[in-house]
């Protein structure tokens, strides 16, 4: 026998018992995005590398290190998208969406080099949301308040919890990176490596550091909100405003800083404590200054980004885990006729119950072990088709949690499941 090839390390098979989750989160997505007005945009998996380091930042741990970058059969440099805004933004540039204001989502997988551990893989997927051309802070609100309907819908709004800062205009986080480099070039030989090569390249993100050493030396920094610029300060207030109005609890959380270069004023987290260290599952924030960065007419953005992988461990884990995927029935043909009969008895209860889920035994075999199938399925109710039946143009409707069974013809069948359904 030949040796089995299996899946790339960090890159999961989701296999059917689990695809329920997604198919619910994601048809709640949908529908919940379209009550807000919101539209889908689908765009490539792979664009060219330099898309990704242009926006989102030499130094980041994402460009840095984590992308899966190759040249093709041209020699052109690719990479698999890491996220989702860059492309989503270089598709709105490329094909003048931007001539009006734009609120865009998409759905898909994501590709980083991350060393794999729960919640964190090298192939995962994200919801992402991005708007053009709103400058805040009321599409701020917007986004959150959406975010927070979505957990309550999915019975999780008391799992997690909404974490805001601002980062001010780019010209305010300038002056406080000054101040934060003095600070910690005071304290360089206590700072962990990351940070000390961080303070060279992107010293805002040692505020963000998970090492639990380096959470003295970052409480006791100097914060980013003390040197806020009037007119993001007036923006954020607006926003905290707006959030107490509709009755969202938050905290303001100045070490939220944010692992990408892209943004500035408001950046939000949604954090669960059930998730162990990757208890983010919601992410996102303002980045007005990156659509000038890949060439369009600058111009206002503010968008977020769903795990999804993180957002169904926390469903499975919570109390609303209870998701069913029930068949209605299976059917059982025994002996030739009643098997010749079968598939088109089954289309036929289909077009007649379009909502009906059933499955039809296929390849024969003994009753017994069609019904052992029947029972394997969880189906509702066994329908079971005889020789005898097929005569007699009618159907064994055996319930199978109580053991009841009775026979019902042809012609009402689909009458007796439905009135049977609606109870
Ligand atoms: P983290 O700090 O957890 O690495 P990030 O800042 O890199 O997150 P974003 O790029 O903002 O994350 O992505 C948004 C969301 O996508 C995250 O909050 C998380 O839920 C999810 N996510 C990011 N990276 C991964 C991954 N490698 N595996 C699974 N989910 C991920
Ligand atoms: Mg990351």
């Amino acid at each position: 026998m030949s040796e089995i090839i299996r899946s790339i390390r960090g890159m999961n098979d989701i296999l059917p018992h689990e695809t329920p989750y997604w198919q619910k989160i994601e048809q709640q997505l949908r529908e919940l995005l379209a009550s807000y007005g919101y539209q889908e945009i689908r765009f490539p998996i792979v664009e060219k590398t330099a898309l990704f380091s242009r926006s989102i930042g030499e130094v980041t741990d994402i460009v840095e290190k984590e992308m899966y970058s190759f040249a093709d059969r041209n020699g052109d440099g690719l990479t698999l998208r890491p996220e989702g805004t860059a492309g989503c933004l270089r598709a709105a540039i490329e094909h003048g969406l931007l001539q009006q204001s734009q609120r865009l989502w998409y759905l898909g997988p994501m590709f980083r080099h991350e060393r794999p551990q729960k919640g964190r893989y090298r192939q995962f997927h994200q919801l992402g949301v991005e708007t053009y051309g709103f400058s805040g802070p009321d599409i701020d609100a917007e986004l959150i308040l959406m975010t927070a309907k979505l957990w309550q819908q999915l019975g999780l709004s008391d799992n997690v919890s909404l974490q805001i800062n601002s980062l001010g205009t780019v010209a305010a986080r300038e002056a406080y990176k000054t101040i934060l480099v003095q600070y910690y070039e005071g304290c360089f030989a206590q700072l962990d490596e990351d940070s000390q090569r961080r303070l060279q390249t992107n010293p805002l993100r040692i505020l963000d550091s998970k090492n639990p050493a380096m959470q003295a030396i970052n409480q006791a920094a100097p914060q980013l909100i003390d040197y806020l610029d009037a007119s993001s300060q007036a923006a954020f207030t607006q926003l905290c405003h707006y959030l107490d109005q509709a009755g969202v609890n938050y905290q303001v959380t100045p070490s939220l800083v944010r692992g990408l270069d892209y943004y500035s004023q408001t950046v939000f987290e949604w954090v669960t404590t059930q998730l162990g260290a990757q208890g983010t599952i919601c992410a996102g924030g303002r980045y007005d200054g990156l659509i000038s960065q890949l060439g369009g007419k600058a111009n206002a953005a503010m968008g977020f980004a769903i795990g999804i992988e993180r957002l169904i461990a926390l469903l499975k884990d919570s109390e609303a885990s209870a998701i069913s995927t029930q068949l209605d029935a299976y059917l059982v043909a025994v002996g030739e006729k009643a098997q010749q009969e079968a598939i088109l008895f089954s289309e036929n209860l289909r077009n007649k119950i379009p909502s009906f889920r059933l499955s039809t035994h296929c390849g024969g075999g003994s009753f017994k072990s069609q019904f052992k199938q029947a029972d394997r399925s969880r189906a509702r109710w066994a329908l079971i088709l005889g020789e005898q039946e097929v005569d007699n143009k009618t159907i064994g409707v055996k319930e199978m949690n109580t053991g009841q069974q009775v026979e019902v013809s042809w012609d009402q069948l689909p009458q007796y499941l439905q009135s049977q359904m609606d109870k």
